[in-house]
């Protein structure tokens, strides 16, 4: 058995559908997570701890039913009442029902099953066959049913912080990945996740594919119709997820997963060798990060250092901004993880879909709104703590820093004034730093790229985010599926974006790259050398494939191409351009 713990594999399997963000395969067991319920996690407890977990399902059955007396109570003492306060004599009832408390002992003392998952279980068996009786009385007794169970698993939990995640090897299954679920889970037991909703170049997605965990979203209403414990197969390279596979869908997974694992296993002898094209062109390949441990990945790869450190992700657990102690430690560890490389260190861009706990109220349309350079600007204390940090830390490593959604010169002027500050507040406190080895600026906002001539004379290179830069010159949301069809990263208008930014950029002596996914794209290859592009930054584990595309095109022949394709009148002549391309120069990697 290759793939996974294959338990007893009982239930016929469920197919779904959805969009495969991160490839790659997993089996292991589903972890559900509501937004408004967390399913019990479910493990065997010692013969002695079961006399404990029936006492402490008894007391939490007590605070229950005193909290529903209470909520009785309220009701009946409510002036409009008119009897309402009845509904809760249904939900004690519940509460005293023998044969599943019954139930319940029995499965902790011989099954030794923990108190949490005895109850879950038992409940979810009763609520499921009460949904199948043709009577809608009962039918609607379940909601009444539901209610009491998740209280009851509530005061079970409380006094502790309820279960967040899973203590084994497991799938998340949740409705929307946040950014700070993804900062917050166990990297070590997370093998892969489903979603109901996401896209693409949602963060939850960006962060799936730099840590190489397969995760498919986009499943509709899938949380429904998965519980924790069942056996889950997530197929990321075609956007399939299985519940309770059958042997015989396992062993084809099995055989797929073989096919890529040789695959990647023949692309490790190119990780030290440079990114260069058949005719002599080199393009830096450095990765993209969100973590300080991903370091090692990079480095492991084969990747030439980090293009893209994204800093907000340490701020998703931190009640408040992190300190600049904390930020240098993190900084200078990167750093020597891939020394003698450099690593980019992108400032904060919180706002857009990458920071819910944004302190400021939700906005109406937040991807327009207060975010990147613009909360740092305004927060000169909290951007300050930032740029000393990385000041610091630049003293002893090599440390470039760029500036995100930059959308006016005076921005970036802005930003590099306040970081002059930051250089002058060391010096007169005569704290060791050092000038970060290059400044420059993310162009991602069609007014960057329309003036990158003027900003080019700022700065010391440009790194594309092409993630942000497609959504607003389409002005399409990212991360709304309904209008991803929108979303198209070959339109006419981004590839002439593209194409102006890099000659403004060469016109002014300084280094174009991109840092946005479609740097990860192998399709689009061809597209972004032959445009001129001297660096791509992607996460770290496509690092391996990149580099043997790059290997495998010839300049001269890419570069041809995208000035055909600049005349181009659709997305997909230029996609066909590209594909003959990446089909002639490494079929084994697409076809
Ligand atoms: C981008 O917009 O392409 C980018 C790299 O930044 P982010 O995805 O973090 O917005
Ligand atoms: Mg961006």
């Amino acid at each position: 058995m290759i793939l996974g713990d294959n338990h007893d594999v009982v239930s016929a399997e469920k197919r779904f559908s959805g969009i495969g963000v991160s490839s790659g395969i997993a089996l292991a067991r589903a972890f559900v997570r509501n937004n408004f319920f967390v399913e019990p996690d479910k493990y065997i407890i010692d013969d002695v701890a079961k006399d404990d977990e029936i006492s402490r399902l008894e007391n939490s059955i007590e605070v229950t039913k005193e909290q529903i007396e209470s909520l009785k109570n309220q009701v009946r003492e409510a002036a409009s009442s008119k009897g309402e306060e009845n509904i809760f004599d249904a939900h004690l009832l519940v509460l005293e029902d023998k044969v599943v408390l019954d139930e319940v002992r029995r499965n902790v003392r011989e099954d030794n099953l923990n108190i949490e998952y005895a109850f879950y279980g038992t409940m979810s068996n009763y609520i499921e066959a009460l949904r199948k009786i043709d009577d809608r009385y009962l039918r609607e007794r379940v909601v009444d049913i539901e209610d009491v169970m998740r209280r009851v698993l509530r005061n079970l939990s409380s006094g502790e912080k309820a279960e967040h995640s899973a203590r084994h090897p497991h799938v998340l299954v949740v409705p929307e990945l946040t950014p700070s679920d993804t900062a917050q889970m166990d990297h070590s037991l997370v093998q892969g996740f489903a979603t109901e909703v996401g896209s693409y170049t949602s963060h939850a997605a960006i962060i799936a594919r730099s840590l190489g965990l397969p995760a498919v979203v986009g499943i509709n209403r899938f949380c429904e119709q998965v519980h924790t414990g069942d056996q889950l197969l997530i197929d990321g390279y075609n956007g399939v997820v299985v519940i309770n596979p059958s042997t015989s869908t396992i062993s084809e997974y099995e055989l797929l997963k073989k096919e890529k694992d040789k695959l990647s296993k023949g692309l490790e002898k190119f990780i030290d060798k440079e990114a260069e094209t058949k005719d002599g062109r080199e393009i830096t390949l450095s990765a993209n990060i969100e973590f300080a441990y991903e370091s090692d990945l990079a480095k492991n790869n084969g990747a030439k250092g980090v293009g893209l450190f994204r800093t907000e992700f340490f701020y998703m657990n931190a009640s408040s901004a992190p300190n600049e102690e904390e930020q240098f430690q993190t900084y200078s560890e990167v750093a020597k993880g891939v020394d003698p490389d450099s690593v980019i260190i992108r400032t904060l861009d919180i706002g857009g879909d990458k920071l819910s706990e944004n302190p400021v109220k939700a906005e109406l349309n937040p991807f327009l709104g207060w975010r990147g350079i613009r909360v740092s600007l305004c927060r000169p204390e909290i951007f300050k703590a930032q740029l000393r940090a990385i000041l610091r830390a630049a003293s002893s490593a090599r440390i470039g820093i760029m500036f995100p959604m930059i959308s006016t010169l005076d921005e970036l002027k802005r930003a590099k004034e306040l970081l002059n500050e930051a250089e002058n507040e060391l010096i007169n406190e005569g704290v060791v730093y050092q000038r970060p080895a290059e400044i420059g600026a993310m162009i991602e906002v069609p007014s960057a790229a329309l003036i990158a001539d003027q900003l080019a004379k700022e700065v010391d290179f440009f790194s594309v985010g092409t993630n942000d830069l497609v959504q607003y010159t389409m002005a399409v949301d990212r991360i709304n599926e309904k209008v991803s069809d929108l979303y198209q990263p070959l339109n006419p208008a981004v590839v002439r974006l593209l194409r102006e930014t890099i000659s403004a950029g060469h016109d002014a002596g300084i280094w174009v790259g991109v840092c946005g996914e479609m740097a990860s794209d192998l399709y689009f290859t061809p597209l972004l050398i032959g445009l001129g592009f001297d660096e791509l930054s992607v996460g770290a584990p496509r690092v391996p494939a990149i580099k043997y595309a790059i290997r495998s095109l010839d300049y001269n022949v890419c570069k041809s191409m995208a000035e055909d394709a600049l005349s181009d009148i659709s997305p997909d002549q230029i996609l066909e351009r590209c594909k003959k391309i990446a089909l002639d120069s490494y079929p084994e990697l697409i076809g």
